[in-house]
């Protein structure tokens, strides 16, 4: 993707101009095949929003999408049906993504129907098939999904993404809502089907615990920007900029050394329609200068091809023990 952005119309209020939200904001990347990118960030910093774009599910407001070589950011009709196919979405909430009328086997065998005609004595054999290839029992098929648990839910949803045969998984927060010791399971399932199907997958998460053990690369977002995209261990062990380490501290379960010498976020995310100037992060961040308040920074790609956003990011690391740190 290149340069892309996504503006909504924010809410309006009578006599009042329209207002925009810049949801993703001139952000840059690319996702390899056979890789798994996460895309972290807080509520409103515009991460399933730019999933969704990078997907087609949205029209960019500027900026281009491509895949596989191909601009693909005005696709319509055919293309953009056979783009439905290859690129998925796996949604957070397993229950309010399955129409509660719908048995298992209409809901998964839909998209069978829908992209490809099958007909119903060649849906069933594939949405048994389908069942199993994500853990559960091809008998369950004539059920509703109110009979269901919220993991089973979930993989139900997992099975119906998979119907049309994709190449690209996206999964936006695909395990906030299940219980913790779910959480596991469904994380387990999606890189056994990585591995099986060959498929790409990015990741939409608004913590990190869940995706450290699934992701090849971070990209981290802060107000519609990617502030920082590295991979897993880089920003784990050596996370570079401010938004990050802040981030990483206040994770459960990470680095102690790192926890204790990092302040923790400080106040809330800003309103996304009227984004500070300058550093968008400079309102919440402990080494702001004037310099930040004024200038928005420019994005660095160093060596390996890491990225950050932070006019003092290299000030900022000298002084720290956690860039030295080796890998356990
Ligand atoms: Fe903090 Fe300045 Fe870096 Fe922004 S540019 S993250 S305000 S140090
Ligand atoms: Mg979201």
């Amino acid at each position: 993707a290149h340069d892309l952005s996504k503006r909504f119309v924010g809410p309006t209020r009578l006599f009042a101009p329209k207002r925009f939200v810049t949801a993703v904001d001139r952000v840059s990347l690319t996702v390899y095949p056979g890789e798994t990118l996460a895309i972290v960030g807080e509520s409103g910093s515009g991460k399933s929003t730019l999933g969704r774009l990078l997907l087609r599910l949205l029209a960019a407001s500027e900026g281009r999408v491509y895949y596989q070589g191909e601009e693909i950011t005005d696709a319509s009709g055919a293309r953009l049906n056979q783009l439905r196919r290859e690129l998925q979405i796996i949604f957070q909430d397993p229950f309010a993504s399955l129409n509660p009328r719908m048995t298992v086997e209409e809901i998964v065998g839909e998209p069978l129907w829908l992209h490809q005609k099958m007909n119903k004595a060649d849906r069933q054999p594939r949405v048994a098939e389908l069942l199993s290839t994500v853990g559960l029992p091809a008998a369950w098929a004539r059920r509703y999904p109110h009979e269901f648990s919220g993991g089973q839910r979930q993989r139900i949803g997992i099975a119906r993404a998979l119907a049309s045969g994709p190449k690209l998984l996206l999964g936006d927060e695909p395990v906030s809502a299940l219980d913790v010791s779910v959480q596991a399971q469904v994380v387990n399932l999606l890189e056994d089907l990585k591995q099986q199907l060959g498929l790409t997958m990015i990741i939409v998460a608004h913590g990190l615990a869940v995706i450290r053990h699934m992701s090849d690369r971070v990209a981290v977002m802060y107000l519609g920007q990617i502030v920082e995209m590295a991979t897993v261990d880089e920003i784990f062990d050596a996370p570079l900029h401010p938004y990050t380490q802040a981030l990483i501290a206040s994770a459960p379960q990470t680095q102690p050394g790192l926890a204790r010498e990092t302040p923790l976020l400080q106040g809330d995310l800003p309103n996304p329609s009227n984004p500070p100037q300058g550093c968008r992060f400079h309102t919440r961040c402990p080494y702001v200068t004037e310099e930040c308040r004024q200038r928005e920074p420019i994005t660095q790609v160093l060596d390996g091809g890491r990225q950050v956003s932070c006019h003092r990011w290299q000030e900022i690391n000298r002084d720290r023990s956690v860039i030295q740190i080796a890998p356990p």
